[in-house]
């Protein structure tokens, strides 16, 4: 049985479109190897800071994820490595393990699709896209429904003529004064 405690720089991003551990970051690895009857049995924990955005609100949100792996690498020429189909089991080649794949696939499965900045995140305004969670309470805006458009419109119009109108009087009652 051996540990290693290793820390390396992930070639590429690690993790899912909207979040991940970027490319060139510290991937910490505490990983136990032992022995068994067919292979080497890998156990421990990778572990990463993350960098992503907010599904909702777009935001970037940052944080660390963690992942447990437990893989048995079989040795060459073992039973285990004769009855198994080539993808269904990892395998020790010039004994060496390769871990890549399965932390590249258990980061990807550990990190959410839709990463939220805060789990009620309210998201964007739907009409003008400003973030609810920074925008005065009870953002709204008054949609006129297509169909009343017109009519709204000469509703406007005719309240406009009105306030000329009454503009008017004044100036009238000025000149017969
Ligand atoms: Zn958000
Ligand atoms: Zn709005």
């Amino acid at each position: 049985m051996s540990e290693v405690h290793k820390t390396v720089a992930t070639p590429d991003k690690l993790g899912v479109e909207m979040i991940g551990i970027p490319a060139g970051s510290d991937v910490d690895l505490d990983l136990r190897l032992e022995s068994v009857s067919e292979g080497i049995l890998v156990t421990g924990t990778a572990c990463g800071e993350t960098e992503g955005q907010c599904s909702r609100c777009l935001e970037p949100i940052d944080g660390t994820v963690t992942v447990f792996l437990t893989e048995l690498f079989a040795y060459p020429d073992s039973v285990t490595e004769q009855t198994t189909e080539e993808d269904d089991v990892h395998r020790i080649v010039d004994d060496r393990i390769d871990l890549e794949q399965s932390i590249i696939d258990a980061v990807a499965l550990e990190l959410p699709m839709s990463p939220l900045c805060s789990e009620d995140c309210p998201g964007l305004c739907q009409v003008c896209g400003i973030r609810l969670a920074v925008a005065e309470p009870g953002h709204a805006h008054e949609l006129i429904d297509p169909r009343w458009a017109g009519l709204a419109n000469k509703f406007s119009e005719l309240s406009d003529r009105e306030t000329s109108e009454t503009d008017a009087k004044p100036d009238t009652q000025e000149r017969r004064d």
